[in-house]
């Protein structure tokens, strides 16, 4: 098995990146989806931020009331550390579970926004970044997402730099150009280096 983290800034191409790997046979392990599962209806884990905000970001359906929390931990760093505290650590739990439930000859691709930020490079084989300028992704984030151009800037502003996260890159993909550039980069990669890694690791094994 041969694990991968991708990361790279918000409106980067990390989610572009990581569809393309799945058509190819990866398996993807997505850290946003994980957030959103371990603190759905009925979890230990929405309890403990019940816990520690109370009902007010209890949502009428039983589940989290996103806004709420949000309105909640946005000017307060002690509270958004409070939350990240109650929340990462139970999404990388079920992060590595899963990585080790898959199949031993795997190519396991875990996208991991913050995972420069964190200090989690040394957990996998082979760290992948994907990178754009600056205006670039303001400009996808509001085309696609509807974002004021302020909100953009300012959620981009609060991320590590690209040099910080290039430093710490086994493969920098750029990602400033048309999508066909990129979906050839993509397809190369897994081609070239993922599949011929991933085949090392196990015949080094047996
Ligand atoms: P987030 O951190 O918010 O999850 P992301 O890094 O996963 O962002 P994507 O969702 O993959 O970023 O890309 C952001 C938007 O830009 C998407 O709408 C995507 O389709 C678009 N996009 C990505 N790369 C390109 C490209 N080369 N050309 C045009 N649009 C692109």
């Amino acid at each position: 098995m041969l694990r991968v983290g991708l990361t790279g800034g918000i409106g980067s191409g990390k989610s572009v990146v990581a569809a393309r790997l799945a058509g190819h046979g990866a398996v993807l392990v997505d850290s946003d989806v994980i957030a959103r599962e371990v603190v759905a209806p009925g979890t230990e884990g929405l309890r403990a931020v019940l816990d520690a905000f109370g009902d007010r970001v209890l949502g009428p359906d039983g589940g989290l009331d996103r806004p709420a929390l949000a309105a909640v931990v946005f000017d307060d760093p002690a509270a958004r550390a409070r939350l990240n505290g109650i929340i990462h650590p139970r999404v990388r739990e079920r992060a590595a579970a899963l990585i080790t439930a898959a199949p031993a000859e795997a190519i396991v691709v875990n996208d991991v926004p913050l995972l420069v930020e964190v200090g989690l490079a040394p957990t996998y084989h082979l760290v992948l970044v994907v990178a754009a300028s600056r205006d670039t992704r303001v400009a996808r984030l509001v085309r696609d997402r509807g974002m004021p151009p302020a909100d953009a800037a300012a959620r981009i502003a609060a991320q590590a730099d690209d040099a910080r996260r290039a430093a710490a890159a086994d493969v920098l993909l750029r990602n400033d150009g048309e999508l066909a550039e990129l979906y050839a980069a993509v397809d190369g990669l897994w081609r070239d280096r993922l599949v011929p890694y991933e085949s090392n690791l196990r015949h080094r094994r047996v």
